[in-house]
């Protein structure tokens, strides 16, 4: 077992925190490593440490921040089997599906790596008599990035490609159950020439997180987790004068017409339902069958769910691990069981499951739920487990009007082979991203993510476009050279006849 440490200043740093927290295998329930704490006094140094490396970084040219992008790119491929095996022994999904996160997130390292163009600014020539007009952006200072346990390197990596690579020094803040990604990464940019002290990674609890949310010399905070936390986030950071991005939780919808290619969309459903036990926030908890169509969607997604092999996810045939811990396991238990209570038909339960060998950790096998009250909390709430659930509705009005009651708006998809249905959808839908027979519709990073309502706080979404924008500060100069020959400077004349 290792006491797994800070990275501060381009090295590890044990800090003055002497507390830890256990961090397990979920597959085992066994505890693998113990994890430090930072306190206050850790992140003081840190911040002082990323604001000096900063004011350095933004004179760097930004062909050398491109090139160390490019470096850590190629890093990242050539390590990514070591950084999946991490997120599988302390995240539990499986090793295709951890590789498959890296991917993703490498996109906004690709996005990262032409930042250049990016950043190119406007210009106006002559917009009054010898006035030239040009805009720039410039670095906001010092980031941190919050980040939830369940992409421990996709989502950290939503953020610090774009941070540093617009100029800013990053100082990351792992989830406690999932750390060694981001320590990982740390290592990495280290090792493709970015300067020390640019990136940092503190590990700590709520208290860690206020200290942050309120230090004076942090200037801007990307947050991604649960809606509750987002909205401390969002409140506590811009009440300290920060700019704030705060992703929160979903309880994303498709709707499930009846002209549809039905055996198509229930395999995607199955596949966008219980990937990665469920615990992705643009995973698919519910359908909203159109048309009397729900029991015979049931059927065939229950048929793609039995198929699923829920396993230790370093084994090969694992397609589905368990979930995070022994208390996310409990609440999505005791959600079935409230459904149930109140009528809805389970017909395909995983509750009790455990694979052989692994009695000690926190499985539960896919789950589907049909004829679920509206009122109950599996349907309310953001499960965050591998369970569906079947709701009906009469026509297309009613099943999206069941969509946009929900206090989320992160993902949400129709299956349907009628275009003009899709595209009311499209437009009626309030959600942030829209998936047309695609169930996770999970943007690429040159566009941005992020939702509505309660699925995004703040106006920013995160990575691609807005990711820019967010990380950096508009300026716009207006400029005028006078001189006794006009348009031109005596030095300008002097160069023309030359
Ligand atoms: P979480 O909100 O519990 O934790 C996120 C981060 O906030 C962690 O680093 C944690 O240490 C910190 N934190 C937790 N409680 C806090 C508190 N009271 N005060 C201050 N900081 C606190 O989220 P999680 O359980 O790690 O992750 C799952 C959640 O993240 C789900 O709701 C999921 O939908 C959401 N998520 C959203 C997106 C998105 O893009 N919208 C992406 C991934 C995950």
């Amino acid at each position: 077992m290792e006491t797994l440490k800070h990275w501060v200043n381009g090295t590890w740093y044990e800090g003055e925190g002497t507390a830890t927290v256990d961090v397990e295998n979920p597959a085992t329930g066994k505890v693998e490593n113990k994890l430090l704490q930072a306190t206050k006094a850790d992140l003081d140094y840190a911040v002082e440490i990323a604001k000096e490396a900063q004011k350095k970084w933004a004179q760097v040219s930004l062909a050398r921040r491109v090139e160390i992008m490019f470096k850590m790119r190629s890093l990242l491929l050539e390590n990514q089997e070591k950084m999946a095996e991490l997120i599988v022994k302390e995240h539990g999904k499986t090793f295709t599906d951890a590789i498959g996160e890296i991917q993703r997130g490498r996109e906004t390292l690709d996005f990262a790596c032409g930042i250049n163009a990016a950043l190119k600014g406007e210009f106006s020539s002559q917009v009054s008599s010898g006035v030239d007009v040009h805009s720039t952006r410039q670095p906001v200072g010092v980031v941190a990035g919050i980040c939830p346990f369940n992409f421990p390197a996709m989502v950290p990596m939503w953020m610090h490609p774009i941070a540093l690579a617009t100029g800013n020094a990053f100082i990351l803040k792992p989830a406690s159950a999932t750390p060694s990604a981001s320590l990982f990464t740390a290592e990495l940019y280290k090792q493709a020439g970015l300067p020390d002290g640019l990136f940092n990674v503190l590990s700590g609890d709520r208290h860690l997180v206020t200290d942050i949310l309120k230090h004076e010399g942090i200037d801007a905070i990307s947050f991604v987790g649960s809606t509750p936390v987002a909205h401390i986030v969002q409140d506590t950071g811009t009440a300290h004068g920060k700019r704030v991005q705060a992703l929160g939780g979903a309880n994303n919808h498709a709707i499930v017409m009846p002209d549809c290619d039905l055996p198509f969309a229930a395999k995607h459903i199955a596949a966008a339902a219980f990937g990665a036990a469920g615990e992705r926030c643009m995973a698919l908890p519910v359908v909203v069958a159109v048309g009397g169509i729900g029991d015979k969607l049931a059927e065939l997604v229950k048929v793609e769910g039995e198929k699923i092999v829920t396993g230790y996810g370093m084994n090969e045939d694992s397609e589905m691990g368990p979930v995070i811990d022994a208390k996310a396991r409990d609440r999505i238990v005791g959600l079935i069981d409230g459904a149930e209570a109140a009528g809805a038909d389970v017909i395909l339960d995983g509750r009790g499951f455990a694979p052989e060998g692994f009695e000690g950790g926190y499985w539960v096998g896919p789950t589907i739920v049909k004829n679920v009250p509206t009122d109950t909390d599996l349907y309310r709430e953001e499960v965050f487990g591998p369970v569906l659930t079947i709701v009906n509705a009469d026509s297309y009005e009613e099943a999206i009007g069941i969509v946009n009651a929900q206090e989320f708006g992160n993902g949400s998809a129709i299956f349907t082979n009628d275009g003009g249905v899709a595209r009311r959808f499209k437009n009626e839908v309030e959600a942030g991203m829209v998936g047309i027979n695609v169930p996770i519709p999970t943007p690429v990073a040159y566009y941005s993510f992020g939702g509505w309502k309660e699925s995004l706080l703040g106006s920013n979404h995160i990575h691609g476009p807005e990711g820019v924008a967010f990380y950096t500060k508009a300026k716009v100069v207006t400029s005028r050279w006078p001189s006794e020959s006009g348009t031109y400077s005596a030095t300008m004349s002097f160069q023309r006849e030359e």
